[in-house]
């Protein structure tokens, strides 16, 4: 086993859209069980392959619950419902969070890393989860769920610190 660089905000790979994932093999079981040790090594809740440079559609989590962590590939959000407050933070956006409000309830479905089908109705912050890391995969960072006013201040945030690079990561909040 063995970690990866976490990238941090400001590298392109975070932008892209990750490719589906067209076979669950033993590389693949690999990629994941490295992504679930740099997961805990950072430390965070989850972690998506776009995280780590992987071009795949695919992330690791542990909600805490004591079921985790558990991998899920190729994950789609098929149903959400309601709207909840949470104080996000994100692995690549390190030492900083805010309030984000998203949907409170989602429906997941994708496959895990043996390739069974998955269907996980989830609530609160196993929703969260699941809807920051697929939006790490489809490119998109919690920066731009803020309200314009915030993102601003966040943007010079960021500026001032050199884009994040050498700021210590914060207190387990991160996704
Ligand atoms: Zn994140």
């Amino acid at each position: 086993m063995s970690t990866y660089e976490i990238r941090l905000f400001g590298d392109p790979v975070l932008r892209q859209r990750a490719a589906e994932v067209t076979e669950i093999d033993g590389r693949l079981a690999r990629l994941a069980t490295d992504m679930v040790e740099t997961m805990y090594a950072a430390p965070g809740a989850g972690l998506a392959a776009t995280q780590v440079g992987v071009d795949k559609r695919l992330f690791v989590y542990d909600d805490g619950e004591g079921d985790g962590p558990r991998t899920i590939v190729n994950p789609v959000i098929t149903e959400s419902r309601g709207e909840w407050a949470f104080e996000e933070g994100c692995l690549s956006v390190p030492g900083l969070h805010w309030t984000i409000v998203r949907p409170k309830e989602v429906h997941l479905t994708g496959y895990d890393i043996e390739g069974n089908e998955l269907s996980i109705e989830a609530d609160e912050y196993l929703a969260r989860i699941f809807q920051h890391e697929l939006d790490h995969l489809d490119g998109i960072l919690l920066l731009e769920r803020l309200d314009k006013q915030t993102r601003k201040d966040a943007m010079r945030t960021l500026r001032n610190r050199g884009l994040v690079r050498g700021v210590p990561a914060g207190e387990g909040s991160g996704l």
